[in-house]
């Protein structure tokens, strides 16, 4: 990716889809547009499940377009409450309509799991500016999203990747040497294998810096989601997996680091707050001023440690980063897998380590192929999924 952009001019607002705008990320970027309402406007929404959410932003927003993806909550009867001038769209396909509106100047891919990928891909082809945080889609489809993108198309969200696409600005490529993609170690940090086999969803979504939904907060716990932050860098930045080390950065002050060639080293530093990262991914190449922003008083800071990741421990990271260089369709019988588990252990059907085991298991039923379409990948899914039940039921 380079400097290039499709940032607004200084008088047109960027008109944005929010996809996904109930969930952590979606709420952090309804408050980055109501502290920068002279910049973004927010033309469209969608939610899941949550309509009372969508029918308070899009009163609050003044939307043109709203969709409720689960058809289950179609009816709910607070959907009387939208404006009147308010388009309701039901189902998941609703998502490629709103990122595809001509009306919309950039998507902020807010979803959750491999449910977003459609929507990123059919934005991507429309030529849609891209705020990036629903990585699971990269990680199981950049073989097909990237190609597509011109650069400056796509702006990472992700904190790490923010980090290290802000660490890239001005840079040549063949100058990369290595990234150094840091990460909290989540709330097991220290903690030896046998101690995970009974801890709890309570103890999993305690996280030690950030908050975020929780099937990343339980990808934070068993290190899965360093492991597709390492594929998704792959993709983002065109580099393979040897050249990403990741790095134990406790305090979540360092969000990554890009070194060079010539043995420099540049870091993105700030606070764990995911609203930076959404702003700069709306304001790129510009930075906006931002007195709601958290500063960091660096003089009175505690130290800033590091520590190399406990492959061993977390194996989840292991697997990802052997499915990063298997590649081709591995990444996404992974995904689903996880998103399988991760989802048992929070319903408290699976204990923590079965979700590494999960993995592990249809990785290794996996036919591995070159990724082909969206449709192919979504019976790749699919697939993975229906193994991962049946590892989880004792059938596999
Ligand atoms: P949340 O679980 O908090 O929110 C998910 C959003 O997606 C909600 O709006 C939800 O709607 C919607 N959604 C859930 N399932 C579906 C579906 N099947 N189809 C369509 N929409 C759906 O997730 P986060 O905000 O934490 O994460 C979103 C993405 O951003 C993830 O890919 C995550 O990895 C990434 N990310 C998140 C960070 C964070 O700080 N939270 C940091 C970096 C990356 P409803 O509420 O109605 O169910
Ligand atoms: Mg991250």
């Amino acid at each position: 990716m380079s400097n290039h952009t499709t940032a607004a001019s200084d008088t047109d607002r960027l008109n944005i889809a929010v996809l996904g705008c109930s969930g952590s990320i979606g709420t952090q970027t309804l408050d980055v547009a109501r502290h920068h309402s002279s910049q973004v406007q927010i033309l469209a929404l969608s939610v899941h499940h949550n309509t009372k959410k969508l029918v308070e932003a899009a009163r609050e927003f003044s939307c043109s377009y709203v969709a409720v993806t689960d058809p289950a909550h179609s009816d709910d009867s607070v959907l009387q409450e939208l404006p009147q001038e308010t388009k309701l769209l039901v189902g998941p396909e609703a998502l490629v309509t709103l990122a595809t509106l001509p009306e919309v100047d950039c998507v902020v891919s807010a979803v959750v799991g491999f449910a977003g990928i459609e929507s990123n891909y059919a934005a991507a082809k429309a030529g849609k500016r891209l705020a990036y945080a629903n990585k699971e889609s990269i990680v199981v489809g950049g073989d097909l999203i990237m190609p597509l993108l011109h650069p400056g198309q796509l702006i990472p969200v992700d904190s790490e990747h923010s980090a290290i696409f802000q660490c890239l600005q001005g840079e040549q490529k063949a100058s990369l040497y290595r990234i150094w993609l840091t990460c909290s170690g989540g709330p097991f940090f220290g903690k030896v294998k046998q101690e995970l086999e009974h801890v709890t969803v309570q103890d999993a979504l305690a996280h030690p810096t950030w908050s975020m939904g929780s099937k990343i907060t339980i990808d934070s716990a068993t290190l899965m989601n360093k492991g597709l932050e390492v594929i998704e860098a792959c993709h983002l930045f065109d580099v393979p997996e040897d050249k990403i080390t990741v790095l134990i950065q406790r305090q979540s002050r360092i969000h990554s680091m890009v070194e060079f060639r010539d043995g420099s080293i540049k870091a993105q530093l700030g606070a764990s707050d995911m609203r930076a990262c959404i702003r700069y991914a709306l304001s790129y190449p510009k930075r906006w001023d931002s007195p709601e922003a958290e500063r960091i008083d660096w003089g009175s800071e505690p130290p800033i440690t590091f520590n190399e990741p406990d492959m061993e421990t977390f194996g989840c990271l292991k697997l990802a980063r052997q499915a990063s260089r298997t590649g081709r369709t591995m990444p996404c019988a992974m995904n689903a897998a996880n998103e399988v588990a991760n989802a048992a252990f929070r319903r408290g059907d699976c204990g923590f380590l079965d979700i590494e085991r999960t993995c592990a298991a249809v990785m290794e039923h996996h036919t591995i192929r070159p990724v082909e379409s969206v449709h192919q990948l979504e019976e790749v899914d699919a697939e993975s999924r229906a193994q991962a039940r049946e590892y989880l039921a004792g059938r596999l």
